[in-house]
This record gives C-alpha cells, structure tokens and sequence, in this order.
C-alpha cells in the first residue's frame, strides 16, 4: 500500500478553507465525499469524484486503485471515464468535476483532455497536487484547455476522512 504518497501534509489551509461556495456546491462535494467514504470500506485511499453536468450528477466514483490493481483508477479517471460513457462523448466541456483532495499529475492531465469546464477540489495534496501545490497543469497556458478552479471545498472534511484511513491502518 503506497501510504507514504498521500499521508500527513494533507493540508487545510485556513485561506482556502474559507472560500464561499454556494450550498449547491458543498452538496456535489458531499455525495462526492459520500463516494470517498464507501471506498475506505474496501481499503481504498478515501477519494471520490462527481461530474455535473446542468446541475445534474452525471457521474460518480471513488478511488479502485487496489480493488482493480489498476494504477489509473483514480476517481477523477473514472469519473471522467463514466460521464464521457454516459454522455456518449469524450468532450465534456461544460460538465463540473468535483473530487475531494486535489489532483494528481496523471488526473490533472485527464481533466485537460476531458476539457472540463471548471474543478473544485477539498483538501490540497503537497506531496502530488498538480493543481496548486506542485504544478499548476489546470491554468497551463501552454495547453490547450483552461479550466477553472475552486480549491478548498469542505477541505477539512476530506482532509479529516484521508486522515482517519492513514491511522487506522498505522494501528
Ligand atoms: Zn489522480
């Protein structure tokens, strides 16, 4: 189990944290981290993902890493994977992601081809986050898609369920 990745900097910064997000938005963010706890049930990383779409869920998942033995199944990858299924297309341009921690490398990139229109994320990931805290691929202006970005949505929350998962395996 890669626990060293994720683990302890899971930071709550204040600053994000306080930023105001309609209540529409804490509920995406809610059913996400809804996903984000069943996964803990079956030993995966608590992390989940819903796509919106008009104000509708289109998609949700949560982090099948171990149950799938498959290194891309971050529940950004397979939420995009699920709504594109959904949709009928790989174009998701005006669909929503919310996910709980912010993105890896590998799901930032899969949010640029999905050409999403914006992502709200909860905790910051200092060790892999490639949204603010080690690359900034969602405002790249060398790609070819922009997508906007709320960070620090119920933070705390997701932050609190991440934190939980990594001691109870330490015991
Ligand atoms: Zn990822």
């Amino acid at each position: 189990m890669t626990t060293a990745s994720v683990s302890l900097g899971l930071a709550t910064d204040p600053a994000a944290e306080a930023a105001p997000v309609a209540e529409q938005h804490l509920d995406f963010m809610r059913q996400a981290l809804t996903a984000a706890q069943a996964a803990t049930a079956l030993g995966e990383v608590p992390v989940g993902a819903v796509v919106v779409m008009d104000g509708a869920v289109i998609a949700i998942a949560h982090n099948e890493r171990e149950t799938g033995n498959d290194p891309t199944a971050h529940a950004e990858v397979l939420a995009l994977r699920r709504a594109a299924a959904a949709l009928g297309s790989w174009r998701l341009t005006s669909a929503d992601l919310y996910v709980t921690m912010e993105p890896c490398p590998m799901c930032a990139g899969a949010i640029v081809n999905a050409r999403l229109r914006r992502v709200y994320y909860g905790c910051h990931d200092p060790k892999a986050g490639a949204v603010r805290s080690l690359y900034q691929i969602l405002d790249d202006r060398r790609l070819n898609h922009r997508v906007d970005v709320v960070p620090g949505v119920l933070g705390g929350e997701a932050a609190g369920l991440l934190r939980g998962f990594f001691e109870r395996l330490r015991r």
